[in-house]
C-alpha cells in the first residue's frame, strides 16, 4: 500500500510518489501528469473529472464546476447538471480520480496521501481538505504547505542548505509569494503574501480580448462554443510563447478563419496590467519578513504561469536576482508532497530533515504567583509557535531548604491551570536549596507528531525525562524512538543558544565599557533581547539576534554590512 503526495491545485492537480531514492510523477489515465481540477457531467449524466470536464467548461457551464478550491470550508454549493455539490465533494471527486489513476499506474492500492495546501489556509479549510480526502477513500496523515513543498523539491535537488528562500507560486488564478527559512534542517515559513485574483487566466483573458479587437468580433454575438474555442486557443497561444518567439492563433467562426499573431513583446503590452500586479506581493513579503532581496539564498519559481519567460524576466528585473530555473514549475509542489510522503514513510533518504508546523495550543506549567500565591499558568511554548519547538524555563526555590519540585504540564490558553488539559506531572527531589536560589531547569520540546519531551535538570545536574504523547499519536515504539533521536538534535540546539549567550555576554561587556548616554540605550536593548529570548518564537529570536548584533556592532564602531532597515533596536 503506497503513500502518494498530491498537489490539489485550484486549476490543476497531480500526484507523485517517492520510489527508489527519487520522486516519480504519476501519469493519469490519459498518460499525462496534469489532471485539471474540473468536475462535470457528460450528456449521459455520468460524472467526468479532469481533461474531459475542462473541455466542456465554457461550452457547458451549467454542467461543469471549477476553481472550487477557492471555496473550501464554506457552505457554497455548485450546480453540476442535476447534482448539487459542495466544494469538499467536488474536491473529493478530483482526489478519487487521482487515487484511481495512481492505482492503475503503480499497480498497487493507494490508501494514504500527503496533500499540499496554501500556507494561508486556516484550520477550517485544512479540515475541509482532509474531509474531501476521506470521502475519496484516502487517509491524510498530514497536509503540507505548498511553499514548503516547493522548497523541499528545490532542496532535494540542490541540497539542504541553510538560508532564506522566496517561493513565487503563480498558478491559474492565484499568485502566492512566501518566504521560507531553512536552518539546521528545520524549514519554517516566515511570511506569506499574495493576490488570489491573479493568474494565468488573466493572460488568457487579455489574449482573448485582443483577438476579438484584432478581428472586429463582438463578445455578445458569439455562442458559448465559439467563446470556448477562442479561450482555448488563446491559452494554447500563450503556452506556445513559452517555447517559441512567435505564435499564431487561428479560430474558425461560422466558416470564416480569424487569426492573431503574437510575440512575447506584444503579450507584455496587452497584459501589462497583469505584470504590474506581480510586484506588490513580492515587495510585501520582503517587508513582512524584514528581509533584503540580496540576503535571499534563491528565488524559486513554481506554478504553471512561472513557465512564461516574460514572467521570469519580469521577476528578475524587479528583484535584480536571477530566479532558479532548474526545477519544473509545473511539478515542484507535487514533487515536494511526494518527497514528504517518502519522509512520512520514514524513508532513510530523509532521516535528517525536519519540517515545521504551527502548534495550535500553548503548553506550559502551573506556577505560584509570588504576589497573590495563586496558581497560574506559565506558558512555555506559546500557541502558534513553529514546530518542532524547544523552550527552556528556570525554577527557583519558593521556600528555604526546598528539597523537591513538583511540575505539572498543561495544554491550553486559560491563565487558570485547572481550566486547561493536564498532560502529566513530574515529582523530583534535589539537594536542600535556599529560598530564591536556582533549583532546576526544564526544557519542553514538542514536535509535529504530537510528541512532548519534558527534560528537567535539577541543580545537582541530574536530568529527568518524561515523554508525553498526544491522543492522536498512533506511532509504534520504534517510530517514537526515531523521532526522539531527531528531536535530541533540536533539544540540545547548542550552536544557536551559544550564539545568544555570547551576544548577551558581549552586551554586558559593552555596558561595562560604556559610560555615555548610550549605556542606558544598551541596557534597554539587552532587556528587550532577553525578553524576546524568553517569550519570542524562533523567528523573532533570530531576527532580534541579528538586529541586536548589528546594534552592538554600531556601538563598537563595526559595520556588519546589513541593510539599513535592519538597524533599529527597541528596548520594549
Ligand atoms: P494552480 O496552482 O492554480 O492549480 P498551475 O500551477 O497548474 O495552477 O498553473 C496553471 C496555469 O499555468 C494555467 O493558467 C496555464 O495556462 C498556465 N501554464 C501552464 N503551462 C504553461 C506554459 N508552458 N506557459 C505559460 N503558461 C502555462
Ligand atoms: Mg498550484
Amino acid at each position: 500500500m503506497a503513500i502518494i503526495g498530491i498537489d490539489l491545485g485550484t486549476t490543476n492537480s497531480m500526484a507523485c510518489i517517492w520510489k527508489a531514492g527519487s520522486p516519480l510523477i504519476i501519469k493519469n489515465a490519459l498518460g499525462t501528469a496534469i489532471t485539471p481540477s474540473v468536475v462535470g457531467v457528460n450528456d449521459s449524466n455520468d460524472i467526468v473529472v479532469g481533461e474531459v470536464a475542462k473541455e466542456r467548461l465554457i461550452s457547458h457551464p451549467d454542467k461543469t464546476a471549477s476553481e472550487f478550491k477557492r471555496t473550501l470550508g464554506t457552505k457554497k454549493t455548485y450546480k453540476v447538471g442535476s447534482h448539487n455539490f459542495s466544494s469538499e465533494q467536488l474536491s473529493s471527486l478530483v482526489l478519487k480520480k487521482i487515487k484511481e489513476d495512481a492505482e492503475s499506474f503503480l499497480g498497487e492500492e493507494v490508501t494514504e496521501a500527503i496533500i499540499s495546501v496554501p500556507a494561508y489556509f486556516d484550520d477550517c479549510r485544512r479540515s475541509s481538505t482532509k474531509q474531501a480526502a476521506e470521502m475519496s477513500g484516502l487517509k491524510v496523515e498530514r497536509l503540507i504547505n505548498e511553499p514548503s513543498a516547493a522548497a523541499l523539491a528545490y532542496m532535494q535537488k540542490h541540497g539542504f542548505e541553510d538560508g532564506t528562500y522566496m517561493v513565487i507560486d503563480f498558478g491559474g488564478g492565484t499568485l502566492d509569494v512566501s518566504m521560507i527559512d531553512s536552518f539546521d534542517s528545520v524549514m519554517e515559513i516566515l511570511a506569506v503574501a499574495g493576490n488570489n485574483q491573479l493568474g494565468g487566466k488573466d493572460f488568457n483573458e487579455a489574449i482573448y480580448l485582443r483577438f476579438l479587437e484584432e478581428n472586429g468580433l463582438d463578445d455578445n454575438k458569439l455562442t458559448a462554443e465559439q467563446k470556448a474555442s477562442i479561450y482555448k486557443t488563446a491559452e494554447a497561444c500563450k503556452i506556445a510563447l513559452s517555447d517559441t518567439p512567435v505564435s499564431i492563433m487561428s479560430v474558425n467562426i461560422d466558416d470564416k478563419n480569424y487569426t492573431l499573431t503574437l510575440d512575447n513583446n506584444s503579450l507584455i503590452r496587452i497584459a501589462h496590467h497583469v505584470f504590474e500586479k506581480i510586484s506588490e506581493p513580492i515587495k510585501r513579503v520582503l517587508r513582512d519578513s524584514h528581509m533584503n532581496v540580496n540576503d535571499l539564498k534563491d528565488i524559486i519559481l513554481v506554478g504553471g504561469s512561472c513557465k512564461m519567460p516574460t514572467v521570469a524576466a519580469y521577476i528578475e528585473k524587479l528583484t535584480g536576482r536571477k530566479p532558479c530555473t532548474d526545477i519544473d514549475p509545473d511539478t515542484a509542489i507535487c514533487v515536494g508532497a511526494g518527497i514528504f510522503a517518502g519522509m512520512k514513510n520514514r524513508d532513510q533518504d530523509f532521516k535528517d530533515v525536519i519540517l515545521t508546523d504551527i502548534c495550535p495550543f500553548s503548553l506550559g506549567t502551573a506556577v505560584q504567583d509570588p504576589r497573590t500565591m495563586e496558581l497560574i499558568m506559565d506558558f512555555i511554548i506559546q500557541r502558534n509557535s513553529m514546530l518542532p519547538s524547544s523552550k527552556t524555563h528556570d525554577y527557583y526555590a519558593a521556600s528555604n531548604n526546598q528539597t523537591g519540585l513538583h511540575i505539572t504540564i498543561y495544554q491550553g490558553e486559560s491563565i487558570v491551570p485547572a481550566n486547561n488539559i493536564k498532560l502529566g506531572e513530574l515529582n523530583l527531589t534535589c539537594p536542600p536549596t535556599k529560598f530564591h536560589d536556582f533549583i532546576a531547569s526544564m526544557r519542553l520540546t514538542y514536535d509535529i507528531n504530537g510528541i512532548l519531551v519534558v527534560d528537567v535538570t535539577t541543580n545537582d545536574k541530574k536530568t529527568h525525562t518524561k515523554v508525553i504523547l498526544s491522543d492522536s499519536n498512533t506511532m509504534t515504539d520504534e517510530e517514537i524512538a526515531k523521532c526522539r533521536a531527531q528531536l535530541d538534535k533540536l533539544r540540545l540546539a547548542p550552536p544557536s543558544e551559544e550564539r545568544y549567550q555570547l551576544l548577551i555576554a558581549r552586551a554586558e561587556r559593552v555596558i561595562e565599557e560604556t559610560l555615555s548616554f548610550e549605556r542606558r540605550q544598551i541596557i534597554d536593548a539587552l532587556m528587550g533581547y532577553k525578553a524576546c529570548l524568553a517569550h519570542g518564537n524562533d523567528r523573532d529570536i533570530r531576527l532580534m539576534t541579528k538586529r541586536f548584533s548589528h546594534f552592538l556592532d554600531q556601538i563598537e564602531g563595526k559595520d556588519s554590512g546589513l541593510p539599513d532597515e535592519d538597524t533599529e533596536v527597541s528596548g520594549e
